[in-house]
C-alpha cells in the first residue's frame, strides 16, 4: 500500500464515503482510515433509516455496505487504525496513527463523526455491558421479553424505543421534559404502542444492580417524586458528542469540541476539510453528512488547483 495520497479521509460513516466517492469522481487517489474494522460509524447501529431518499426502510447495515460499497467500486483504499495525530507541513500533511503509521496527502478530510454521550449517573460505568447498553440494535436481543428503559427524547431514543418494544415485555422511555424532540412520526408511532410507557420530566439518579442491572431510580423534576423502576436494561440515547479529542490544539474547536468549519468546509488549517457529525452544523442527518462529504472534496479540488 502506497504511504502517499492526493487526499486522505478520515472517517468512514456518510460524510467520508461520499467524499472518498467524489475523490475517485475527481481522480484524486484516496485513502480512507476509519477506526472501526467496519465503515458507516453512527449508522451501522440504526435498525431502520427512514428518511434517506430513494430507500425508505433501509437498514443501517446494508446502508453502509452500500456507501462502501460505492466507494470501493471506485478504487477506493482503506486502513483500519485511528488517528492520533496531524501535522501541517506546509504543501503536505502527515497522518500519525495509534500504532505509529504515517501517511502524508496533499489534502485531509475530517469525517470523524460523534460518539455516544454517558449519562453520568452512578452505577452506569460499572454496570456497561451488564445491563447498560449504547445501542439498542446491537444488544437488544439480549432483552427478549424483559423490561427495559430507554433514556433521553431525541431521534435515537425514539427509535431505540419502538425496536426494542417489538420485542420487550415492556419499555420505559425516560425523558427530562415533558416534550419529545424526536421526529413527529416516530412519536406517533411510539404513543401507538401498547408496552411503552413515558416518564415525562425524569431524570435517571441512578442504575442499579448486582453484577447485572436490576433497577433505576427516578426523579421527578417538576414534582420532586421519587421513584424506583425493576429494569432488566437500560439503553443511553441521550445525543452524542464529537469524536474530536485527537484534534484538540490542531484545528479550532468549539466549545462543545466540533470542528469549527465553513460553508465549503475548510477548517483552521489550510488543505484540511471537514463534513459530518464532527463540524459544527445546524442539521446532523446521514443526508447532510452525505452533502457535506460532496462539498469538501469540491472545495479540496478548488485548493488543490489554485497551489
Ligand atoms: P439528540 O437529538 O441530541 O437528542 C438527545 C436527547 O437526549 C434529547 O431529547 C435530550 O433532551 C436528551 N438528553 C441530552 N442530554 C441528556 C442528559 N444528560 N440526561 C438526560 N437526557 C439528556 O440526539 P440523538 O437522538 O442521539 O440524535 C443525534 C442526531 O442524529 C440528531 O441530530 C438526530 O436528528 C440525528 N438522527 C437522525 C435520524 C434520522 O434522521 N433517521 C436518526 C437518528 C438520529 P432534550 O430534548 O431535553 O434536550
Amino acid at each position: 500500500m502506497k504511504q502517499e495520497y492526493d487526499v486522505i479521509i478520515i472517517g468512514g460513516g456518510p460524510a467520508g464515503m461520499t467524499a472518498a466517492i467524489y475523490a475517485k469522481r475527481a481522480a484524486l487517489s484516496t485513502l480512507v482510515i476509519e477506526k472501526q474494522p467496519f465503515c458507516g460509524g453512527q449508522v451501522l447501529n440504526t435498525y431502520e433509516v427512514d428518511n434517506y431518499p430513494g430507500l425508505p426502510g433501509i437498514d443501517g447495515y446494508s446502508l453502509s455496505e452500500k456507501f462502501q460499497g460505492h466507494a470501493k467500486n471506485l478504487e477506493a483504499e482503506f486502513y483500519t487504525g485511528e488517528m492520533t495525530d496531524l501535522l501541517d507541513e506546509g504543501e503536505t500533511k502527515t497522518v500519525v496513527l495509534k500504532k505509529g503509521e504515517r501517511f502524508k496527502a496533499k489534502g485531509v478530510v475530517l469525517a470523524l463523526g460523534a460518539v455516544h454521550r454517558k449519562a453520568m449517573v452512578p452505577g452506569e460505568e460499572e454496570l456497561a455491558g451488564k445491563g447498560v447498553s449504547y445501542c439498542a440494535t446491537c444488544d437488544g436481543a439480549f432483552f427478549r421479553k424483559k423490561t427495559v428503559a430507554v433514556i433521553g427524547g431525541g431521534d435515537v431514543a425514539l427509535e431505540d424505543a419502538i425496536f426494542l418494544a417489538r420485542a420487550c415485555k415492556k419499555v420505559y422511555l425516560i425523558h427530562r421534559r415533558d416534550e419529545l424532540r424526536g421526529a413527529k412520526i416516530l412519536q406517533q408511532k411510539l404513543l401507538s404502542m401498547d408496552n411503552v410507557e413515558i416518564c415525562w420530566n425524569s431524570v435517571v439518579e441512578e442504575i442499579v444492580g448486582d453484577g447485572l442491572v436490576n433497577g433505576i431510580h427516578l426523579s421527578n423534576k417538576k414534582t420532586g417524586e421519587k421513584t424506583e423502576l425493576l429494569v432488566d436494561g437500560v439503553f443511553v440515547a441521550i445525543g452524542t458528542i464529537p469524536d474530536t479529542k485527537a484534534l484538540e490544539g490542531i484545528v479550532d474547536l468549539d466549545e462543545q469540541g466540533y470542528i469549527i468549519a465553513a460553508e465549503d468546509g475548510a477548517t483552521s488549517m489550510p488543505g484540511v476539510f471537514c463534513g459530518g457529525d464532527c463540524r459544527t452544523k445546524q442539521l446532523r442527518q446521514i443526508i447532510t453528512s452525505a452533502a457535506d462529504g460532496a462539498n469538501c472534496i469540491f472545495s479540496l479540488e478548488q485548493y488543490l488547483s489554485t497551489r
